[in-house]
């Protein structure tokens, strides 16, 4: 878990130490990577192993040889090995790909602040010690207690905006004082449809902002790279994007939230997210070597983009924070009847209407597909029509709350 509170360093001073900090975690990070890319296994008798320990030792030799790495903190230096490490760990546990360098044009940059030190103006301002930089104002927006349970931090920089995100034991979830059970369809139309047919929709741009947005990457396009304008339309676009960036995050908190404190368990289907994103394959063309088919490429990206637009997986990770959630697979769930249990792929009769070929039930597509999750997650069996709203009352009684999944 983690608070993200919004930084306010002085201008001069302080600023000039937070990117210096930036720079140097980003420096001894790629560094650290390059030594450790250049150990094979022939290299062995070099060197026993390169790991945290031994790239710790190298930094303090090379903080004492040369004056502008003394002149960091080298605390935010062993950060950021430390974090190389973890990237590591990461790779070898396949959570992640190989690590990568990290630009200086990246647009988020940021450093570890370890032995975290904070205290309060008043009610509204908090300073964190940052080391070097002394203390830094940020402003609280969050219970100071959870502020003070914080055991490390991490400042960044994306846009010009500087936060520092205080990592915290998990919260404590409040339990919903209901039995009532929930099953959640995720889609491109609806970005989450409920089993008892409500729909939320993931916010976007406004049209204002897509009209601007598409216009500023046209310039952008036009520019002279490393050109003084270019960089201020690179700018503008980043702050688009993160405007939109807190506003699906602000909708997902209220959504998960909303659904957390009215249901006691819920139930998600399995999604493998980055296997369902990936560009469509090119198809060669067996008359011209070299050339290639039409692939439909454009509308895959387009749903894509439809798909990572939705927020499914930071969604199903935030609920799974705040409820108990079970998840299932997904096949078929929307071409089941949630009536009689007829599937067939004719049954879904357009985008939003499901009509049942065995039995006539009638519902909209994305509810009977989100009833078909908490039914499977929840073994209530079908039942026909006529008994509809017992049904209801008997999903509630045999609801139990069983494993939650990640
Ligand atoms: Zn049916």
């Amino acid at each position: 878990m983690s608070i993200v509170q919004r930084v306010y360093p002085t201008e001069g001073a302080q600023l000039d130490v937070l990117v210096m900090h930036c720079d140097h975690a980003r420096y001894v990070y790629n560094l650290g990577l390059e030594q450790r890319s250049w150990w094979t296994p022939s290299r062995r008798h070099f060197r026993q192993k390169i790991n945290y320990v031994s790239q710790a030792a190298d930094l303090t030799e090379a903080r004492r040889e040369y004056d502008w790495l003394r002149a960091g903190s080298s605390v935010v230096q062993q950060g950021a090995l430390r974090d190389l490490d973890r990237a590591f760990i990461n790779f070898f546990a396949r959570r992640a790909g190989y690590p990568t360098f990290k630009k200086r044009s990246n647009a988020r940059q940021g450093f570890v602040v370890r032995d975290l030190a904070v205290r309060r103006v008043n009610r509204r301002w908090g300073e964190i010690l940052v080391p070097k930089a002394g203390w830094v104002r940020f402003r609280i927006s969050r219970a100071w207690t959870d502020i003070c349970a914080a055991t490390s931090a991490r400042v960044a920089v994306t846009n010009g905006r500087w936060t520092v995100s205080l990592t915290t034991p998990p919260a404590v979830c409040k339990v919903a004082d209901t039995a009532a059970v929930v099953g959640i369809d995720r889609g491109v139309a609806n970005s989450v449809a409920t089993s008892d047919g409500r729909m939320f929709h993931a916010p976007g741009f406004t049209v204002g902002e897509q009209v601007r947005f598409v216009a500023l990457q046209r310039r952008l396009s036009r520019q002279q790279k490393g050109s003084a304008n270019r960089d201020r339309t690179k700018a503008e676009l980043g702050r688009l994007r993160l405007r939109l960036a807190d506003r699906r995050g602000d909708w997902i908190e209220q959504t998960t939230t909303a659904l957390a404190t009215s249901y006691c368990a819920a139930a998600v289907e399995k999604l493998p997210i980055a296997n369902m994103t990936r560009r469509a394959k090119p198809k060669p063309d067996p008359d011209r070597p070299g050339g290639f088919l039409p692939n439909g490429g454009r509308a895959k990206s387009g749903l894509n983009r439809a798909i990572l637009a939705s927020c499914w997986g930071k969604f199903a990770q935030r609920l799974d924070h705040k409820m108990s959630v079970v998840a299932v697979p997904a096949a078929y769930t929307s071409q089941e009847c949630s009536n009689c249990g007829h599937t067939c792929p004719e049954n879904r009769d357009s985008q939003a209407v499901f009509r049942c070929q065995g039995c006539g039930f009638e519902h909209h597509a994305d509810t009977n597909a989100a009833i078909n999750i908490r039914d499977r997650a929840f073994n209530i069996e079908h039942q026909p029509e006529d008994s509809l709203g017992d049904r209801v009352h008997q999903s509630r009684k045999r609801a139990a709350p069983t494993t939650s999944v990640a």
